[in-house]
């Protein structure tokens, strides 16, 4: 098992890693900005290196002070979390090659699935359900790209190759503005990403969302770990995320795990993952994949029991993968809501000093946070102060569960979303389960 790691992030995903360090008897080494010198996981943690300044840019996606922290600490791995450094493959590549385990796939892998022209194509081959499109990078020869464009039929989307977040994406709706929009696409995805590639998909005008949690451990075995529905979504940042996802077809369901479990196979993955999927008239199409931990894990581990980040640290240290495919059973229902620093109506960030935070509790019932009465949210990073999850045997009492929950969570002296969220699990669309990535935006409009 490896002996100490270093976990290059912040907030309630550092404190995630650190609690499941702490269960494997691996020492951990917290790095800060110097806004972050009161987080939790610095206090907790066994050792703790101010690694700079507030701004992200110096401090935790600064790879040379990471790796500086690494080496005087002497640790033996690097976790990167979600967001940051994680999907960055010169990283990996440079923690490797300082002689630290990345814990985190291969760069190679990260390189593959960062580029969604060769993620899609890699896809393609290993089985896995795609979007209809362009199957590659849009040439220079128009008549070729207007023959595609009906090809594949109207709507249809312009996407970089390069793109992330939401960004770099264009919906075309007839042939007439087909030319003009790659071009301003290619130009937006050259300034933001520094690559003007881009490719054509069919837009699907109703999907749900749906992603599927993958372990490998690069040493021949892989499993998946059920399905996420994680459509409720407001520009593209997920809001409430459930596990499993309901009503889906089972025939369907069943073909895009086992495809998503050969695909790692195939393409010798190792660590956690996620394949993202839209969801239309019972059919899946691959979007693209997470090389990393998602925010939306522990709804898989309750439904599952599977400790996803303590399976992420002893794939690290050289070991197989801890259960077999057919371990795996699924066993009720989950739902997490993401509690934000933010006003619940207008979305601005709400920094500032907590003067109260109260966790409920129960049966089935987890809070992951970094927050205590006290502590100071910095106005620098993702608002996201904490997650709350319940579990129930059934959607209905996990629901309830949730609905209860939210009810006795107190964070006071900043604004959150937490009005919101309690809006959203008494919304009876929501309650019926399925609705599509749409439906927040709209129910927002309204
Ligand atoms: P990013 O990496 O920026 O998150 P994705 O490829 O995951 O980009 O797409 C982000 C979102 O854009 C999806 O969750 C979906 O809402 C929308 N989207 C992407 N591709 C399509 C498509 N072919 N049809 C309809 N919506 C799409």
């Amino acid at each position: 098992m490896l002996e100490k790691v270093l976990i290059a992030n912040r907030g309630e995903i550092a404190l995630r890693i650190l609690r499941a360090c702490k269960e494997l008897g691996i020492k951990t080494v917290a790095v800060h900005s110097k806004a972050d010198r009161e987080l939790m996981h610095v206090r907790l943690a066994d050792e703790a290196v101010c690694i700079g300044p507030a701004s992200s840019a110096q401090s935790y996606l600064n790879i040379p002070a990471l790796i500086s922290a690494a080496e005087v600490t002497d640790s033996s791995a690097i976790h990167p979390g979600y967001g940051f450094l994680s999907e960055n493959a010169n990283f990996a590549e440079q923690v490797e090659r300082s002689g630290f385990a990345f814990i985190g796939p291969r760069a190679e892998t990260i390189r593959l699935m960062g580029d969604k022209v060769s993620a899609i194509e890699a896809m393609k081959k290993a089985g896995v359900p795609t979007v209809p499109g362009s199957d590659g990078p849009l040439g220079d020869d128009d008549a070729a790209t207007l023959a595609t464009g009906k090809r594949i039929g109207y709507p249809v989307i312009i996407k970089a190759a390069a793109g992330g977040g939401g960004r770099g994406m264009r919906v075309v709706h007839s042939e007439a503005h087909l030319l003009s929009s790659i071009s301003v696409t290619r130009t937006e995805a050259q300034a933001a990403f520094g690559d003007g590639t881009v490719y054509m998909e069919k837009f699907l005008e109703k999907p749900r969302h749906v992603e599927v949690q993958v372990l490998a451990d690069g040493q021949g075995n892989a499993i998946h770990l059920y399905d996420r529905d994680c459509s409720l979504q407001r520009r593209h940042q997920k809001v409430l995320e459930e596990a499993p996802a309901p009503g889906i077809d089972p025939k369907a369901r069943a073909d895009v795990l086992e495809a998503c479990r050969q695909a790692c196979l195939e393409i010798n993955y190792r660590g956690a993952g996620t394949f993202e999927f839209l969801y239309e008239d019972g059919k899946f199409f691959f979007i693209e994949m997470n090389t990393r931990v998602q925010v939306e894990h522990p709804v898989t581990e309750m439904v599952t029991g599977v400790d996803i980040v303590k399976e992420q640290l002893r794939i690290a240290s050289g070991l197989p993968l801890s259960i077999r495919q057919e371990d795996v059973k699924l066993n009720g229902h989950a739902f997490e809501c993401r509690i934000n620093a933010e006003d619940s109506r207008t979305f601005m960030p709400s920094p500032g000093k907590v003067t109260l935070f109260h966790a409920p509790g129960g049966l089935g019932v987890r809070m992951d946070s970094h927050l205590y009465t006290g502590y100071t949210v910095p106005p620098h990073y993702d608002s996201l102060i904490g997650k709350l999850i319940t579990w129930g045997a059934d959607r209905e009492t996990a629901l309830t569960r949730m609905r209860n929950a939210l009810d006795e969570l107190l964070v006071e002296g900043i604004k959150t979303n937490i009005d919101l969220q309690k809006d959203l699990v008494r919304d009876s669309n929501f309650r019926q389960g399925g609705v599509n990535i749409h439906y927040l935006e709209k129910k927002l409009a309204n």
